[in-house]
């Protein structure tokens, strides 16, 4: 059952406070990182909420909260622990567990001696940060001012933690990774594959099989880049897996969790040693920027270029102008030349070539909006071609461009073989 946890596990709840939060003005990352934790140790999170630097408001987020897990249950509570006086989070903790804040003296300690070690003389708003609700136990930071804390209240075990996201992940690797590891019932170990090319549902259905064998599957659209990852609950070396690889075939991009598109092509050339030059028009440099990304790749990445005009084709890549005149810029031919241009020029082993229409305006019947030609020469001789009608607005077009481009050099090379 998906959103509710299983008979005798904790129920876990996400607090998140900031007024920028609810405002729209920045995007709450802290329930989804901290859930995909949970999700990764078998927990189940049953509830986010976020509410505004308003004590009223977090008394009532968290009370609510707390009711809502139930007994055995973990709230974890992100932000407001900042020294301004819109930072509530610890007064309304305090207001709900009915206890006073107390001064902490080794967390003011801690707080003196960051000023102190950059010379600076500490305000006094920041001794509030060293304020802890009484009987709660004090999570001591490394990384930040405001120290964390841990309470109980009506069974339900509550950890606050400071808002900015890095501080969030070091927490949990310090204080939380470990209490929460033993509350999970971990479906066993997980293996993500990464696919490009195939929907969520097209997967879903050619895994059927596995999901109907048992085997638990999630399925998560990530990154700009438009793959779908699959995390199945087996062993990588699992005879099931063996075949999820089997059936994924071309559409597998990259195993390993978090390893993205940009990483397999990246680790593919650096493995294979094939070095990589790029001439980019509609993407403007996009595959340069996600390639250069990968740490490392300047082994094999020897340049990209963004060629936006027709004389620079000519001056940067050699396409010959009659070619341009004859044709347009937007041609498979004229991809086919930058590819060539730029491997030539570069002296590398594999070139890249893109253009096309990225729109909103430019399209024609002929060349609609969205049409985008690709070509990627080499490694040795080969040259492949591919035309595109991608969909979306301006910058979704130039992304699927670029995740269409980084999945076609993957292909050569892989190919090559
Ligand atoms: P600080 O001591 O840094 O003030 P704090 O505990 O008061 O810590 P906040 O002031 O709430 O934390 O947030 C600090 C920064 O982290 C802000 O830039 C805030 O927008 C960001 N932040 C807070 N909560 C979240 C969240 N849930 N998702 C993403 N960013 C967040
Ligand atoms: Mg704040």
């Amino acid at each position: 059952m998906q959103g509710e946890a299983t008979e005798g596990q904790s129920k876990v709840g996400i607090v998140t406070i900031g007024t920028e939060l609810v405002r729209g003005e920045r995007l709450d990352t802290n329930s989804a990182w901290l859930s995909d934790q949970l999700t990764e140790l078998g927990l189940t999170c049953v509830l986010h909420r976020s509410c505004p630097d308003d004590l009223g408001a977090i008394v009532r987020a968290l009370r609510q909260s707390v009711e809502e897990v139930g007994a055995g249950g973990v709230l974890l509570v992100t932000g407001g622990l900042g020294p301004t006086n819109d930072d509530l989070t610890r007064d309304a903790v305090a207001e709900l567990l009915g206890s006073p804040l107390e001064l902490h003296q080794p967390s003011l300690e801690h707080i003196q001696a960051l000023y102190a070690r950059f010379k600076r003389d500490m305000p006094d708003s920041n001794r509030r940060q060293a304020l802890v609700p009484a009987g709660a136990r004090v999570l001591a930071t490394e990384v930040g001012t405001a120290p964390g804390f841990a309470a109980e209240l009506d069974g339900v075990q509550i950890y606050v933690l400071p808002g900015p996201p890095r501080e969030v992940r070091w927490f949990w690797d310090r204080h939380l990774s470990e209490p929460l590891t033993a509350r999970g019932h971990s479906p066993g170990p997980a293996w993500a594959f990464r696919t490009v090319g195939i929907g969520e549902s097209a997967l879903a259905e050619r895994l059927h099989a596995l999901e109907a064998s048992g085997v638990l599957v999630r399925y998560a659209a990530e990154d700009r880049l438009g793959t779908v990852a699959v995390t199945i609950h087996l062993p990588p070396t699992d005879p099931a897996a063996q075949a999820v690889r089997a059936d994924l075939g071309r559409h597998l991009c990259a195993e390993g969790r978090g390893v993205t598109l940009a990483d397999a092509v990246g680790a593919l050339l650096i493995e294979r040693d094939l070095r990589l030059a790029t001439a980019e028009s509609c993407t403007g440099g996009r595959v340069a920027a996600f390639l250069t990304g990968v740490p490392g790749i300047s082994a094999v990445f020897d340049r990209g270029l963004v060629s936006y005009s027709n004389q620079s084709k000519q001056d940067l890549l050699g396409v010959p102008a009659e070619l341009l005149e004859a044709q347009g810029a937007v041609c498979s031919e004229v991809a086919q030349a930058m590819a060539r241009g730029a491997r030539d020029r570069a002296g590398a082993a594999i070139g890249l070539g893109i253009t096309g229409i990225a729109g909103p305006g430019g399209g024609t019947e002929d060349k609609p909006v969205g049409l985008v030609h690709f070509a990627v020469a080499g490694p040795g001789e080969r040259l492949v071609a591919l035309e595109r009608l991608l969909p979306g607005d301006r910058e979704q077009i130039q992304i699927r461009a670029a995740a269409t481009a980084l999945d076609l050099i993957r292909l050569a090379v892989q190919s090559a073989d």
